[in-house]
């Protein structure tokens, strides 16, 4: 029942609906509504993951495809771990990923009058009760998988009296955990989350938008289902954990007797192989510095992501290829690279930049002479045209295009060898000179004027072309280089102590890269296909006019094939 909607070239379009698209057909041909509307709703307490972006995807393009709405919702009920900083970063992913919740930006702590009302409602009909229970005797008593829970002694209060307290707990006359408020369902039902959850408890603490008036505060499941019917969602599209949950959910709505109300609908998270997503983790590699915060590009954060180069369209596009099911599964990290680089490709500028430069000196080009050559923008997409190469007596090359004493199948410059300079002339390595170390230093060789490009000169064959910029007006610049930050061959976690198993490689910084002088005027999040080197962004909180730096967002080639549909 996956979702295979794949547009690949050259391949037919396959459009099956994915369980969840069937279910919504389903409720409006029987009438149990007449719209669609859903939800996204975070808790403002860190940064969105890819994991996130599919669910905000799937919310938000249910709603659309069924002309219904789209509700931006922060669940912030529960004031211990959650911060205004985190609203902000919230909202701002969810803008790039282009996910617009219009006017319908809501917080569920806007309902906390609505949702004490429900529960002197609950009170009430004999649905819930106040217990002086303490955390560990509640725990206690809700009994195991195998055995029922016990009656909690305090369950037989009568309403008058578990009105007085729940308005007592109201009014701040109890200490933290000394009273909760318990909703009366089934002790012995085989569902533990039946066994009278918790529905309030008093927490005597500042909330970041309510402030001190409250110090009861609602638990999620109570709260959960209750700001979906406040809002009149339809379909309430959670992760596969909460599929024990669904019969307290319809409880509550039921209960507090919502006409109409939503329905809970559970899809399987999206998990990437050997990444690290995990809040926790997270926080651990910032705090001993390891990552340079939640954005650093090594990070799949939305942030990060976007600040190493990947677009929004190749993120749906990677959401849209992981498809919608109930089955738990991990994706290949491959398979979001496929997609920034298909993506990537036709909409970047090629420009050659150096990683680790070398002279290159041609002794028989004539001293002081420039010429302007011609370099097309993209080979496959003509449309970006093209722009001009300074070409001269010195060039730089990459370091690891030359070799005095070159392995078989090495058909790069060595003595005596024939090579292609891109957008230029054929050269031959006469010579090279070194240091007192020993390291090469200068290359020497000589061109042939009448195979300069474009002039159809076809008597020779070389068999390896390598790039090069210009000395004078070669840009400088930082190139950052990722690897995973996760030792792959040892997976995320390590068995003995639980600690990560990290990729002493992850990153490595060419800090003397040398580029052509078209980029000099790149902006923020600019992205290039360096020619060889790979696809590249402009880092918007690093890089300065006159210092440049680039994320490399992926490497130009990979083994991932897209799965045939
Ligand atoms: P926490 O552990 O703090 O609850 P969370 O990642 O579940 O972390 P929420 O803010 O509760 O954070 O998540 C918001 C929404 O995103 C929820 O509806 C949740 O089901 C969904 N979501 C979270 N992780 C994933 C994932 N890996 N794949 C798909 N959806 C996810
Ligand atoms: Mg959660």
């Amino acid at each position: 029942m996956e979702n295979q909607n794949v547009n690949g070239e050259g391949e037919k379009e396959i459009v099956s609906r994915h369980f969840i698209e069937q279910e919504i057909d389903k409720d409006l041909r029987e009438g149990v509504y007449d719209h669609v509307c859903t939800r996204f709703p975070p808790e403002p307490n860190g940064y969105l993951h890819i994991g996130h972006a599919k669910s905000i995807l799937l919310n938000y393009g249910l709603a659309k495809e069924y002309g219904g709405k789209f509700n931006m919702r922060f669940d912030d009920t529960n004031p211990t771990k959650e911060k205004t900083e985190f609203v902000e970063s919230i909202l701002e992913d969810i803008k790039w990923l282009g996910a617009d919740w219009e006017d319908r930006l809501f917080f569920a702590s806007d309902y906390f009058g609505q949702m004490y009302e429900k529960a002197v409602l609950l009170i009430k009909k004999g649905k819930a009760y106040v217990s002086d229970l303490s955390a560990d005797e509640i725990r206690e008593y809700r009994g195991t998988l195998k055995e029922p829970g016990k009656e909690d002694p305090y369950s037989g209060r009568s309403v008058e009296e578990n009105l007085a307290l729940f308005e007592a707990m109201k009014n701040g006359e109890f200490e933290d955990g000394q009273k909760v408020l318990r909703a009366r369902i089934d002790m012995k039902s085989s569902n533990i989350n039946m066994r009278d959850p918790i529905l309030y408890r008093v927490a005597h603490m500042t909330h970041h938008n309510t402030g001190d008036q409250w110090c009861i505060y609602p638990m999620y499941d109570f709260a959960h289902p209750i700001e979906d019917a406040i809002e009149g969602i339809t379909h309430s599209i959670c992760t596969l954990e909460f599929e024990d949950h669904r019969p307290l959910y319809d409880w509550v709505v039921r209960e507090c007797e919502f006409p109409n109300p939503p329905r809970q609908i559970e899809f399987a998270k999206l998990y990437l192989t050997n990444v690290v997503t995990g809040k926790r983790y997270i926080k651990k590699l910032v705090e001993d510095g390891i990552v340079d915060g939640w954005d650093d590009p090594r990070l799949v954060s939305i942030a990060a992501l976007r600040r190493r180069g990947f677009t929004p369209a190749s993120i749906q596009k990677f959401v849209e290829l992981c498809g919608v099911s109930k089955a738990n599964s991990s994706a290949d990290y491959a398979m979001l690279e496929y997609c920034i680089r298909e993506d990537m490709k036709l909409k970047n500028p090629r420009v050659m930049a150096v990683m680790d430069p070398i002279k290159l000196v041609i002794d028989n080009y004539p001293e002081g002479q420039v010429e302007e050559l011609d370099a097309a923008n993209n080979l496959e997409n003509p449309e970006l045209g093209s722009h001009k190469v300074p070409f001269m007596k010195e060039l730089y090359i990459e370091r690891s295009d030359f070799m005095e004493e070159p392995p078989k199948k090495y058909y790069r410059l060595f003595p005596g060898n024939e090579v292609r300079l891109m957008h230029a002339y054929f050269v031959k390595c006469t010579g090279f000179e070194r240091d007192e170390d020993g390291n090469v230093t200068v290359v020497h060789c000589t061109y042939d004027p009448a195979t300069k490009a474009g002039s159809g000169f076809s008597e020779r064959k070389v068999k390896g072309t390598i790039h090069w910029v210009p000395v004078q007006g070669a840009v400088k610049a930082t190139a950052r280089l990722y690897e995973n930050l996760v030792d792959e061959e040892k997976g995320v976690y390590n068995k003995e102590d639980g600690s990560l198993n990290l990729n002493p490689n992850s990153l490595t910084i060419c800090d003397n890269c040398l580029i052509e002088p078209v980029i000099a005027d790149a902006k923020a999040f600019e992205g290039f296909q360096f020619v060889r080197n790979g696809f590249f962004c402009v880092d918007y909180k690093d890089s300065k006019p006159g210092a440049l730096v680039f994320n490399r967002v992926v490497s130009l080639k990979s083994s991932f094939k897209l799965p045939k549909s």
